[in-house]
């Protein structure tokens, strides 16, 4: 699995750093994600699956590799 982010349409929403925070987390200063690891684990595909449905700004891109 490849992530992508389109980091210029985040809203900040947080919901990615609550399922997969092993994946996303939030710059400090405008709370902009922060892509930890585009290329995660076996056991994170899941959360960074849900991570993507459940993003309000649908800028999380994913293809499997
Ligand atoms: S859920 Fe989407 S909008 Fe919210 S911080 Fe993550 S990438 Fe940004």
């Amino acid at each position: 699995m490849k992530v992508r982010v389109e980091l210029d349409r985040c809203i900040g929403a947080g919901h990615c750093v609550l399922l997969a925070p092993d994946v996303f987390d939030q710059r400090v200063d405008d709370g902009v994600v922060v892509l930890l690891n585009d290329t995660p684990a076996p056991e994170s595909h899941a959360a960074v699956r849900e991570s993507a449905v459940a993003c309000p700004a649908s800028v999380i891109g994913l293809t499997d590799s």
